[in-house]
């Protein structure tokens, strides 16, 4: 078994609007964001399927992470489009369009090596595919999860079926209420709790993060930052900080989770001060480590 982090998600072509302007062809995805957060701290397995027009530059830069990308699987098609609008209000946004590619009709295939990956990340993509992936993994000790409204409301059976194998489901409060058809975002998590998840953890945009277990209750507030520039892949980024955190420190205890959350909020606060991921291109493990310092002084009392 190695202490390595294996994500399934998409790895996708985004296009970006705030209301700070408008990038087109940024490299994004769910697996995209979370993978590279997690580089940070640990050893990622990178599994998704990319189109033909997938470009040599972006797998170099994965690459450069230390990211295996053996499972970035090139097929017949376009890679994953996603566009979204964020209104004034950025923690919402809308889905103008998108456009699966090359995840029509794909069927995710683990190598040998990466199944005895301890920790697996299920990133936001089809539930039928992430129990899919999930039942090639010999014994992860920690299953992680994400989904999204869209999911919800399309695929619910096969996400109800696969949330009682999930260790720690992170989704943003208002998947939170739909999913549990409960408004009041504690008793959707004691709701979701009862569904078989063994944590969840409810993202809350710029109010930061809660996480629920059945016998405690954690909550982060988001750094506070004088402008968010473009939220997307916080969430993602923010899983990849707190699995990268929790697999290179080994430990499992409520206080190595509590710690990882808190890294896994630093690193969503970096993402978010430019369009995608560009400014991860630039982040290094010194600017980790002292926002992490501020953020313990911001919370201590
Ligand atoms: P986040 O802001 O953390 O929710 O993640 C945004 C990323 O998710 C973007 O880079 C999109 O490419 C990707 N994304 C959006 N919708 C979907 C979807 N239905 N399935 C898979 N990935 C998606």
């Amino acid at each position: 078994m190695s202490d390595s982090i294996a994500v399934i998600g998409s790895v996708a072509f985004d296009t970006l609007e705030t209301p700070h302007g408008r990038a087109e062809n940024e490299l994004g995805g769910s697996a995209t964001h979370f993978a590279v957060a997690a580089s940070f701290f640990a050893p990622v397995h990178l599994l998704a399927p990319v189109g033909k027009d997938f470009p040599e530059e972006a797998r170099e830069y994965l690459k450069s992470r230390g990211i295996d990308c053996s499972g970035l699987e090139t097929r017949a098609g376009n890679t994953f489009r996603w566009h979204g609008r964020y209104h004034e209000d950025m923690n919402r946004r809308d889905t103008l369009h998108l456009d699966l590619g090359v995840f029509a009709g794909f069927v995710p295939t683990v190598a040998p090596a990466v199944r005895t990956a301890r920790y697996v990340f299920l990133g936001n993509i089809d539930p039928v595919l992430q129990a899919r992936v999930l039942e090639q993994f010999a014994a992860p000790v920690l299953v992680g999860l994400d989904t999204m409204n869209h999911w919800i409301a399309e695929a619910r059976p096969a996400l109800e079926t696969i949330l009682p194998r999930v260790d720690l489901l992170v989704i943003n409060d208002q998947e939170a209420a739909e999913l549990s058809g409960e408004a009041n975002v504690t008793r959707a998590a004691r709701r979701i709790l009862a569904m078989g998840a063994r944590s969840v953890l409810v993202k809350r945009g710029e109010y930061g993060a809660i996480l629920f277990s059945p016998g405690s209750v954690f909550a982060v507030p988001a750094f506070p930052l004088e402008q968010v520039f473009d939220p997307t892949g916080a969430g993602d980024t923010f899983a990849g900080g707190l699995l990268g955190h929790l697999a290179a420190s080994g430990e499992h205890s409520e206080r190595a989770l509590r710690r990882a959350i808190v890294y896994g909020s630093v690193l969503a606060s970096f993402v978010v001060e430019d369009f995608g991921g560009r400014r991860m291109r630039t982040l290094d493990r010194d600017a980790i480590e002292r926002r992490y310092r501020q953020f313990v002084a911001l919370t201590e009392f």
